[in-house]
């Protein structure tokens, strides 16, 4: 069972080692941001609301992705192994998480700021597979096309400075109180909380959290 949670800034890089990861182990990968922006598509009710605090940089209510997630957690039928990418974000998301199931690890991506205004302001998107590239640190095969599909790549509209500022207030004000409660996580033997260091390249960040968790 290798149940995995990937936590760190905007821009630590949690959506590409999510999906380096996935590839390596062979595990399904649930990703909070991707998953609502595909729900803001399709749900005409909550696109407003979902469109409007993801362009604010703000985090959206507590029991709105909650739900999401859980439903997302059955339907894939993914329990026994699976990688949370960007869920959760809050002490509250995490304490609902707990009651619903046990996590093995969590996969603290630490960055400077100077780094995640490098890796934000040049990736890209493609936006019906969630697939991210970097221009200069992890570039698609042809100029802004997806190496899959063939489609266009994209910015993401929330990757403007302005947002990435809101972004990065809430990450300081919401999600840095829950690296000290995995850290407690941690020592009550619950979670094994795992620090790495995020400025090195993909690769080198890749092996390095493969190596901590085998
Ligand atoms: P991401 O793709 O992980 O950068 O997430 C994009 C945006 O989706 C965030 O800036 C939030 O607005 C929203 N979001 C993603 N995950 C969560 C979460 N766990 N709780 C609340 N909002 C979230």
């Amino acid at each position: 069972m290798m149940r995995i949670i990937m936590l760190g800034a905007p821009g630590s890089g949690k959506g590409t080692q999510t999906q380096l990861l996935s590839k390596y182990f062979y595990i399904p990968f649930i990703s909070a941001g991707e998953i609502l922006r595909q729900e803001s598509k399709k749900n005409e009710k909550t696109k407003k609301y979902i469109k409007e605090t993801i362009n604010q940089g703000k985090l959206v209510k507590n029991s709105f992705i909650i739900n999401l997630i859980k439903k997302k957690i059955k339907k894939k039928n993914c329990f026994d192994k699976f990688i949370l990418d960007g869920f959760p974000r809050t002490i509250k998301q995490a304490e609902s998480l707990k009651k619903h199931i046990k996590m093995h690890f969590v996969i603290h991506l630490k960055i400077s700021t100077d780094n995640i205004l490098d890796r934000i302001t040049g990736r890209l998107i493609h936006e019906p597979s969630g697939r991210t590239y970097h221009k200069k640190f992890n570039p698609p095969k042809k100029k802004n096309i997806d190496d899959l599909t063939g489609e266009l790549l994209s910015k993401r509209k929330d990757d403007k400075k302005k947002i990435i500022i809101t972004r990065l207030k809430e990450y300081k004000k919401l999600t840095k109180p829950l690296i000290k409660w995995f850290k407690m996580e941690d020592l009550k033997k619950n979670i094994k909380y795992i620090e790495i260091n995020a400025n090195k390249s993909i690769h080198k960040i890749n092996k390095k959290i493969i190596l901590c968790i085998h």
